[in-house]
């Protein structure tokens, strides 16, 4: 090729517009493009959490017993709707054969594999940016009932120490230390001094789409259709019914991304976690890092513009509308841990899509089928903390030089 690679990005959620970043920043000519602005679907209302030690998969062994209380309880952390268990179904099927033990060891190993440095490769496009205080290093904080409790999550934390992730089991008194404000409801807790988080998911998003351009990349509007093919080569796509040609197409349309590999053959069990968050502008109270309720699996965040409660896990597609319920299930979840909260002024409530993989690993990297075309989706929980690492190794592989990360594990020939 004797011209700089002409790539398009479809999709400038977090994880393509970092993949653009590190693309702009070896040389490409990048355009992304969108139906919305930079960071404004999913990535905007995230938890914010920066979690590189998060290796331990969403299925760890024993899922199968708590299927059931998935499936019927209304107010779980997780729910699935009557009308959906049909279509969900086989995901979850698949997802409880990724529980496997060996399958569980292989899966982390390919997460920290990932993720490791995740900070470092954020820090690296937001220093070049000037953003670097878009990230807070104030740890995160779990918090148990009891030490009976805590034990219930043990493999997991085994999992994510043997990866290296540094965790501090903590008694009551350390942890009021650390966050006075916490009710007596939790009298242990892990402190994860490494972990950080971002105190602006949007601004974030906005600053690497600012990077794009600023090295000369083009970000457009637009609803992508279609892939184009040419001689069994992904040569493009379609744009609002106009083509558009590349060299290479990085699909990173998050929760959307199956549709549109569809018509070439490729299925992929892609499903929406659908998740939620409430923003409360002058709580009076504010933790100084993300604080996790391990029993309500929500995420009590600092941000600029206020607290952030998010979390819930709702299957139900991309199609349907959100449901009230589920994001003021957040706000008991709040009380719990923080029975003073003043929940009296809310920004509206907001929904996203995680776009999840049984086996809770992205799909990265070339498709062997279809040369030209690459993959950069399905980052679920940690589609965040994922995006900068994928980015970086995504634009390695394409541009050189090759990366030392196998990306085997990743690869969308694991669902043939
Ligand atoms: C409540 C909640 C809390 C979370 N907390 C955390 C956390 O603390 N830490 C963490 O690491 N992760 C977290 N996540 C997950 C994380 O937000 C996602 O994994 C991540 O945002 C996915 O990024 P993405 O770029 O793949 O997708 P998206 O942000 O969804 O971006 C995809 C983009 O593609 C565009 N698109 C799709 N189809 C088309 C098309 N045909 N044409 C044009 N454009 C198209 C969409 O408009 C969208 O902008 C959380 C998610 C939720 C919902």
């Amino acid at each position: 090729m004797d011209h700089r690679p002409r790539v398009l990005v479809i999709g400038a959620g977090i994880v393509g517009l970092c993949t653009a970043w590190y693309l702009a920043r070896a040389g490409a000519e990048v355009t992304v493009v969108d139906r919305a602005g930079p960071g404004e679907g999913t990535s905007s209302g995230n938890a914010g959490a920066i979690s590189a030690g998060s290796v331990a998969p969403l299925a760890m062994p024993g899922v199968l017993r708590d299927v059931p209380k998935m499936l019927l309880d209304r107010k779980g952390a997780l729910t699935i709707p009557t009308r959906y268990w049909p279509a969900a179904f086989p995901w979850l099927w698949k997802f409880v054969l990724s529980a496997r033990p060996e399958r569980v060891q292989a899966i982390a190993q390919a997460l920290a594999s990932l993720l490791r440095g995740a900070e470092d490769r954020h820090l690296e496009i937001l220093e070049a940016e000037e953003a670097a205080d878009v990230i807070s290093h104030q740890g995160q904080l779990y918090l148990y009932r009891d030490r009976a409790h805590l034990a219930k999550d043990d493999a997991a934390w085994e999992l994510r120490r043997r990866h290296g992730l540094d965790m501090r089991v903590l008694s009551r008194s350390e942890l009021l230390e650390l966050e006075p404000e916490i009710s007596e409801a939790y009298g242990t807790g892990v402190f994860l001094p490494g972990q950080s988080h971002s105190v602006n998911p949007l601004r974030q998003s906005r600053v690497v789409a600012g990077g794009v351009e600023r090295m000369g990349g083009t970000l457009r509007r637009g609803t992508v259709t279609a892939l184009v093919t040419e001689e069994h080569r992904v040569t493009g796509a379609m744009i609002d019914r106009a083509p558009f040609k590349a060299d290479h197409v990085v699909l990173a349309a998050g929760a959307w991304s199956a549709k549109l590999l569809a018509p070439l053959g490729i299925r992929v069990p892609m499903e929406s976690q659908r998740g939620y968050h409430v923003m409360l502008p002058s709580p009076g109270v504010m933790p100084r890092r993300p604080i996790i309720p391990a029993d309500r699996k929500v995420f009590l965040t600092p941000m600029e513009e206020g607290l952030r409660v998010a979390g819930s896990v709702e299957f139900g597609g991309t199609e349907a509308p959100p449901s009230p319920a589920r994001s003021a299930l957040l706000l008991e979840d709040l009380a719990k841990v923080y029975p003073q909260a003043d929940t009296r002024e809310q920004r509206p409530h907001w929904m996203g899509h995680r776009p999840c993989l049984p086996d809770s690993l992205p799909v990265i990297g070339p498709v062997r089928a279809w040369p030209g075309l690459w993959c950069a989706f399905g980052h679920g929980h940690l589609g965040l903390t994922g995006s900068a690492p994928t980015g970086a190794l995504l634009a390695a592989a394409m541009l050189g030089p090759a990366p030392n990360t196998d990306l085997t594990p990743f690869g969308v020939e694991r669902f043939a």
